[in-house]
């Protein structure tokens, strides 16, 4: 069975980069949610106000998306997806018996997450929902409150891997504490 390696986490805790660091090791498909629909937001404003807000988009729209991109061919990192106990469920009913599933969740406290997107910011890579201080304690709240008990969720999930890492340090210790997570349970 291909794998399945899904990073969650909140904002800015660096799980682009993380799966790009992966993608570089291995031949992972990487499908990063919040990427795709700031590219489907250029020619739709209907995503780039909800997305502008800080707000998440339908179940519909990203179940559309992962069904069209998800392909059981390849291993494969989701990078923003889940992010609401349906969309968890979801990803299991349909996908647990055509991977093999290991969940990563990136674990941060909060001023780190709000430290490291004004980093984002300064460094240059901000993007349009990260200067708006409004919509990213939105999406800070919508992290505890929506993604974290699916988190808790797929946690208790029998049959699928899910580890807590620690990245509250630099970038080369978080890769390696993501490593030894991931060939712990192999
Ligand atoms: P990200 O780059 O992962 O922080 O995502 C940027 C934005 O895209 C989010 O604030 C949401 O508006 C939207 N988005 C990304 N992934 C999802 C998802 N799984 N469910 C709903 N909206 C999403």
């Amino acid at each position: 069975m291909n794998k399945l390696i899904v990073l969650m986490g909140g904002q800015g805790v660096g799980k682009g980069t993380f799966a790009k660091m992966l993608a570089s090791r291995h031949k992972y498909q990487i499908i990063e949610t919040g990427q795709m629909l700031r590219d489907a937001a250029k020619t739709d404003t209907t995503i780039a106000e909800i997305m502008a807000r800080g707000e998440l988009l339908s179940f519909e729209t990203l179940t559309r998306l992962i069904a069209r991109t998800l392909d059981i061919h390849h291993d494969t990192i989701l990078d923003g997806f889940p992010r609401t106990m349906s969309q968890a469920q979801w990803l299991i009913q349909n996908y647990a018996d055509k991977f093999d599933i290991h969940v990563l969740y990136l674990d941060v406290p909060q001023e780190i997450m709000i430290r490291r997107i004004k980093k984002r910011i300064r460094d240059g890579g901000g993007r349009a929902d990260d200067a708006d201080m409004t919509a990213v304690m939105r999406r800070l709240d919508i992290f505890w409150n929506e993604t974290m008990p699916a988190i808790r969720w797929l946690e208790s999930v029998p049959g699928i891997r899910f580890s807590d890492v620690d990245v509250r340090g630099d970038v080369n210790d978080n890769f390696n504490n993501i490593l030894t997570a991931l060939s712990s349970q192999e």
